[in-house]
């Protein structure tokens, strides 16, 4: 393996999605931005996109814009996510946050297995994801209960601890695909089969995959699944997640919060709550329409690209991370906490070191590297291959070997700041 930074750049000059960095906003071109597992870059249309809706939109036409394609972007924008994830169009709706999509689901879901108590998740979830699926079965009760799959190593979660949770008392089999810190990747078509196997529905949370692994949703035969657009999908700050419903299950499955944006017809105002046919019974209120246009730009480049070269260049990218690793951080007490195989990897690589947040400190102050910090030990590096280059992941890793080599992390303070 080259360490050396030529070889970074003959990477890049040969590689054909690098054209694509130039479609986003890059406001300091040195800095070296590793958290588009977090929130991805600004794409350049969507920043065009954005101020005309401002402007033309709310501004000019206002509340006309409802009836010129506001009320119907939940559905127009799913369409586009749906090529992403391996649906159908009408399978994937946008709207609300990742959480409520969650618990919409998950309820739905509960509500339609009453003879079945339990939930089957991992210890590697998203805590929001456990915190819900807590709240539900506590809010439910009825006997319903939640187990917990442990992961024997931090790092992923064993295929035959998982199948021998899920048995003919489980209800949902409700996982995230990409573990947040570890960047472990689920089976999604095998783990699916082994719920159906036992009689169960599967929720697949998506957060750390759309856009960065191909996912066949249809191919698999998912239930369910919910997903971020604020990550590898460049949706902008708290920007709506998505929602699938397989097309089988949208007539039976009812939406616990009934709002008048799933009734069948809103602008009747009837007194009398009557599902939506289809999905759109999954939306709920008013959705946040500015921060919901704000998505289709980061999709539009996506397909553009086609989520099968994103992931080539995304498992070239972190193969050639964890090698540097091994050659020049590995030696300075640096561990790898990623599956080594990149099949069970997502498109993020985390690190570890005991003084893991504060060596995050020194790379975001003084290095002009953000990757972000995950307790206890992780410092995690987001690759978004549309705009993260080789050399950034050659410098990541060098601008890091300097920081333990220098000792720079020393100084900064090992308090956790409130947001990470
Ligand atoms: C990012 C993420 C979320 C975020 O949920 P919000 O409702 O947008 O705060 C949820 N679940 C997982 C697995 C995530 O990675």
């Amino acid at each position: 393996m080259r360490t050396d930074r030529d070889h970074a750049l003959s990477l890049d000059a040969a590689d054909p999605l690098a054209r694509f960095r130039e479609a986003f906003v890059v406001a300091d071109p040195g800095l070296v931005y590793l958290d588009g597992n977090s929130l991805g870059r600004l794409p350049a249309a969507t920043e065009r996109r954005l101020a005309a809706a401002v402007r033309e939109e709310w501004g000019a036409r206002l509340v006309r814009g409802w009836g010129e394609g506001w009320y119907e972007a939940p559905r127009r924008i799913g369409a586009k996510i749906a090529r992403l994830v391996g649906a159908s169009p009408d399978e994937v709706i946008v709207s609300d946050s990742t959480s409520v999509n969650l618990w919409k689901l998950l309820v739905a879901a509960l509500l339609d297995r009453p003879d079945r108590r339990v939930v089957v998740t991992d210890d590697l979830n998203f805590p929001s994801d456990l915190y819900l699926i807590d709240g539900a079965v506590r809010l439910l009760g009825g006997g319903r209960s939640v187990r917990l799959v442990r992961s024997r190593d931090g790092i992923g979660i064993d295929a035959g601890d998982l199948a021998a949770a899920v048995d003919g008392d489980v209800a949902v089999v409700a996982l995230t695909q990409t573990a947040f810190r570890s960047g472990f990747l689920h089976d999604l078509a095998a783990v699916t089969a082994l719920a159906h196997e036992a009689g169960a529905l599967v929720l697949w949370d998506l957060s750390h995959s759309a856009g960065a692994v191909p996912i066949d949703l249809d191919g698999a035969g998912a239930d369910l699944a919910v997903g971020c657009t604020y990550k590898y999908l460049n949706g902008g700050p708290g920007s709506p997640a998505f929602l699938f419903v397989r097309r089988g299950l949208q007539e039976r499955l009812g939406n616990p919060l009934t709002g008048w944006f799933g009734h069948d017809r809103p602008f009747d105002f009837d007194l009398a709550y009557a599902p939506a046919p289809g999905l759109r019974r999954f939306l709920a209120g008013t959705p946040p329409v500015l921060s919901l246009l704000g998505v289709e730009g980061g999709v539009d480049l996506l397909l553009e690209a086609g989520i099968e070269a994103v992931r080539e260049k995304s498992v070239r990218q972190t193969e050639y991370l964890v090698a540097l690793w091994e050659e020049r951080l590995a030696p300075l007490g640096v561990s790898l906490k990623s599956p080594r195989d990149p099949a069970r990897r997502g498109s993020h690589v985390s690190l570890g070191h005991p003084d893991g947040l504060r060596v995050d400190r020194a790379l975001i102050e003084e290095m002009g590297v953000i990757p972000d910090f995950r307790a206890p030990d992780n410092i995690r590096f987001g690759i978004a291959p549309l705009y993260n280059s080789f050399v950034d992941v050659w410098e990541a890793v060098d601008r890091l070997r300097r920081v333990l080599a220098e000792r720079r992390h020393e100084k900064y303070s090992a308090a956790p700041p409130a947001v990470t």
